[in-house]
């Protein structure tokens, strides 16, 4: 007799497949438009992403590879790059999305250790490929994503199979893709994500409290496919059966043009993206595309963004994540006071980070013992921990577990949690500066250096003080023609800034170091600042 105790429903096994067999069978017409870096647009659907994601696993199948092994990719968004979202984990393998803007080194180290066996890439990266060729012997088969002149070109490789194709199964918890984090300290870090975690992590983006997404929905991910899992767009996309606008390159022209021409409501990307948006609508007379909806994340949203997106009449969407949480940990949107908000309580509002959507959940401690945990008061900040069933547990080939004994993943940002749940970010714990016992945030006084009309980048750091143990020093490269001086910015920053927090010096530079993914490199300003005495 069956046991009564059990539940009695179906065994499903959550597996990325089930998610573009749905898409297939339920919104197999829905358009998948693709923009070329040659100017043409093609136009598939799902149903057609899965018979090709099919063939894919064929094609590999043939070239002798088994589960667990891995495909790289090195390529901007597109329809053929979806197909190897599907196709890879369709034939058990883990796709390795390799951002081509890491340098050499970088490069090199990522596709040895995930010991890629073949790289589909496109063909603006082929210097790329020519280059890193001799540096990366695991890579057997090479194919280009374009009709390439150096290796077989993508549709001719999957297109001599016919798709007739039985997914591969296996338990839930086997990976399904790798993304590296890009490593502002020490190698880069392989996140291993597992089929279970991205379909539960792509359900929750789908929800109102996220993307808000449904059928109805035309979304452009300006967000790359290479990075973070392009915040697990393809996987909430193809649950709601929306449809999908990629551009393979990222100028600002061509995204309006596609952005109007193709009805898109929902877009998503970095800061900078949208800012390039606006100077480009400015410089040319336009109107912002009047888009539903806007996903900001991967860097702070500044409030003169949001207040122009909310104005224009679409939703602002600011999201806090990164790669070791799939990446969705909290995301901005109207909350239930929305409507009694005055604009500039919206605007306060959606700076901050948002608040944690079901399935994970945070928490801050005390950055002195990194264990004592803190208020959600609004005013006390600590580390940020986070755990849920796809944030990271350990790094790829790691001996030891990312996370403590409870189980919380410290992510090395530092923030306050409001008492209605709302994370509010002000810096990262290697960037925090420690004055005389207390913590200053390197990242507000930026933010307050940056309203500065002729400041176009600050960055600060701490320096080592005998008395203080460190003090600020803020770094600012000015704009074009400005003339300022550092009375003029410690003047501004006065009455934004306690009065401690003041920086004990100004330092005009020609630069500021970023990384790969353009975020501001304060280990390589450190390092350049390294023999930086306060006077
Ligand atoms: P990488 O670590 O490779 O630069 P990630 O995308 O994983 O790339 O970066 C994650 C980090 O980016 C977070 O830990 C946080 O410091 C920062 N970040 C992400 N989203 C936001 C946001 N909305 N506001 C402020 N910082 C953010």
């Amino acid at each position: 007799m069956a046991n009564a105790r059990l539940g009695a429903m179906q065994d499903w096994t959550m597996r990325v497949t089930a998610v573009i067999d749905h898409a297939a069978r339920e919104a197999g017409e829905r358009e998948i438009v693709t923009r070329w870096a040659d100017g043409s647009i093609t136009r598939t659907n799902w149903a057609g992403i899965r018979k090709d994601a099919c063939k894919m696993a064929q094609a590999l199948q043939r070239l002798g590879l088994r589960p667990g092994d891995k495909v790289a990719s090195l390529a901007m968004n597109h329809s053929r790059h979806l197909v190897s979202w599907y196709g890879v984990a369709g034939m058990g393998g883990v796709l390795h999305t390799v951002n081509p803007r890491l340098f050499d080194d970088q490069l090199d180290y990522i596709v040895n250790h995930a010991e890629d066996r073949v790289l589909c890439y496109d063909a603006a990266f082929q210097p790329i490929v020519d280059r890193m060729k001799d540096r990366w012997p695991t890579v057997e088969h090479y194919i280009c994503y374009d009709s390439g002149d150096h290796a077989p070109a993508f549709e001719d490789w999957i297109g001599s199979e016919d798709g007739d194709f039985e997914w591969v199964t296996g338990p839930e918890n086997d990976p399904c893709m790798i993304c590296y984090t890009s490593g502002t300290t020490g190698n880069p870090k392989g996140v291993q994500y597992e089929h279970r975690s991205t379909v539960l992590h792509a359900m929750a983006g789908l929800q109102p409290a996220a993307f808000n997404f449904s059928s109805a929905s035309v979304m452009l991910p300006v967000v790359p496919m290479f990075h973070a899992a392009s915040w697990g767009l393809p996987y909430a996309g193809a649950m709601a059966g929306i449809k999908f606008v990629f551009s393979a390159v990222n100028d600002p022209a061509v995204l309006h043009d596609l952005m109007i021409g193709e009805g898109v409501t929902d877009s998503a990307g970095v800061p900078t993206v949208w800012l390039a948006h606006f100077q480009y609508c400015d410089a040319n007379g336009l109107d912002l595309p009047p888009l539903k909806a806007a996903t900001i994340g991967g860097s702070a949203a500044p409030k003169f963004m949001i207040e122009r997106l909310l104005k224009n009449g679409t939703r602002v969407q600011h999201a806090w994540g990164m790669t070791e949480t799939s990446p969705i940990g909290t995301v901005g949107g109207p909350t239930w006071d929305w409507d009694s908000l005055s604009l500039e309580e919206k605007v306060e509002k959606t700076a901050m980070q948002g608040r944690p959507i079901f399935g994970v959940q945070l928490r801050t401690v005390d950055l002195a013992d990194m264990t004592t945990e803190l208020p959600r008061d609004g005013k006390t900040s600590g580390a940020l921990q986070i755990r849920g069933p796809w944030i990271i547990k350990r790094y790829f080939k790691a001996e030891a577990d990312a996370v403590g004994n409870d189980g919380w993943f410290d992510t090395g940002d530092v923030g306050i949690i409001h008492p209605d749940g709302t994370l509010q970010l002000t810096d990262r714990t290697k960037d925090v500066i420690k004055s005389g016992g207390e913590w200053i945030s390197s990242v507000e006084l930026e933010n307050a250096a940056c309203g500065h009309p002729g400041v176009a980048e600050a960055a600060c750091i701490g320096i080592f003080h005998p008395k203080w143990d460190e003090r600020p020093v803020l770094f600012v490269v000015k704009k074009a023609g400005a003339e300022v001086t550092s009375e003029d910015i410690l003047e501004h920053l006065k009455p934004q800034i306690a009065k401690w927090w003041m920086p004990d010096a100004v330092e005009f530079v020609d630069d500021i170091p970023h990384t790969a993914t353009g975020k501001i490199s304060k280990k390589d300003l450190r390092e350049r600042f390294r023999d930086y005495a306060l006077g």
